[in-house]
């Protein structure tokens, strides 16, 4: 992993540290030496994730909703707790716009209680469906206000908000972290989001569900490098303040993603064309300018070969 960086040992709390990408953030901290507290209610979030994390005796885990009170001392808090997936946060709308909200002054409060910075964990939905590509954080977006996603992109709007309106007016220390399209091992099954979708469906020899013609874009980050980007994000001094895309460039259209997964598992599967989803984004790209600038970040893991992990990793889950 590239963020290598030499600092002192910290104590993390992090939001949503069950989930897909959480779990790996926990990981990762642990292995530095760090002391991490994980807050997550399960909704979404499995205890699975944690399983080599429960064995260290750095971590603690509390099964709670991050908008109950949290009172812990720590020097640095990650706040990724939401569904992310259009199934999850569909099927959550209320208690989705609640983490986002009250959740999020939970956390802005405990950062600030401590002196502690905060990094939101936001999201490339706050661009909606985008009139330019790539988008860069200065692009204000196109979104739906009242739309069946709205409870996730205006979620994390106002999350956005809140945040900034802490920096302005309290002097919280804030990094917001734009995560795009991201996948990897411990993506559930039921996770409902396109490539866990085509790799199960491909290896069970189901048809593929593209919805739409298939034409919509999106770019693919490879868990590793977006642990990476959260993790620079969060040390580099130069990124107090900042609002940083994090997610890989390569733009690929969901048609050909499903040919290549039934290609590289070898798979019988055909695909079937199914109504696409409402405010559905007909592009998605991100401009890692800044983050390149700031960080010295870049992804590393083409999508070809992080799928040919994920691929494994889904047979070996399988056969287990
Ligand atoms: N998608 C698809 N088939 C599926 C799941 C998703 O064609 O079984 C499409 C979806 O409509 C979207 C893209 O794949 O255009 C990415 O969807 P996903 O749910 O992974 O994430 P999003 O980027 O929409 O949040």
């Amino acid at each position: 992993m590239n963020c290598a960086i030499k600092r002192e040992n910290k104590r993390i709390l992090i939001t949503g540290g069950a989930g897909f990408i959480g779990s790996h953030l926990c990981d990762y901290f642990l292995t530095e030496g760090d002391e991490v507290i994980c807050v997550d209610n399960l909704v979404t979030g499995k205890i699975e994730n944690l399983s080599a994390a429960l064995e260290n005796p750095r971590f603690t885990f509390i099964e709670s909703d991050v908008c109950e009170e949290l009172g812990f001392d720590v020097d640095l808090v990650f706040h990724l707790a939401s569904p992310a997936s259009p199934v999850h946060y569909t099927m959550m709308p209320v208690e989705t716009l609640m983490a986002n909200s009250i959740g999020t002054m939970r956390c802005l409060e405990t950062a600030l209680k401590n002196g502690a910075r905060m990094v939101l964990g936001s999201t490339s939905e706050v661009y909606g469906d985008p009139a330019i590509s790539p988008q860069p954080e200065s692009y204000f977006g196109n979104v739906n206000p009242v739309g069946i996603r709205s409870c996730y992109d205006e979620g994390k709007r106002f999350s956005e908000a809140l945040c900034k309106a802490y920096e302005r007016a309290k002097g919280a220390q804030i990094v917001i972290v734009r995560i795009f399209n991201t996948y990897g091992t411990r993506m559930s099954k039921d996770d409902g989001r396109v490539i866990p979708n085509f790799v199960s469906q491909a290896l069970s020899g189901k048809p593929l569900t593209v919805y739409g013609d298939g034409t919509q874009t999106r770019s693919f980050c490879h868990i590793s490098d977006m642990v990476s980007g959260l993790v620079q994000a969060a040390l580099s001094e130069r990124a107090v303040g900042e609002v940083l895309n994090i997610g890989n460039p390569d733009e690929v259209r969901i048609i050909d993603l499903a040919s290549m997964i039934i290609e590289m598992t070898h798979s019988c599967s055909e695909v079937v064309f199914e109504p696409l989803p409402e405010d559905d984004p007909t592009k998605r790209k991100p401009d890692i300018t800044k983050a390149k600038e700031i960080l010295g970040w870049h992804p590393r893991v083409p999508l070809a070969a992080g799928l040919e992990e994920f691929i494994e990793w889904v047979k070996d889950r399988e056969s287990a």
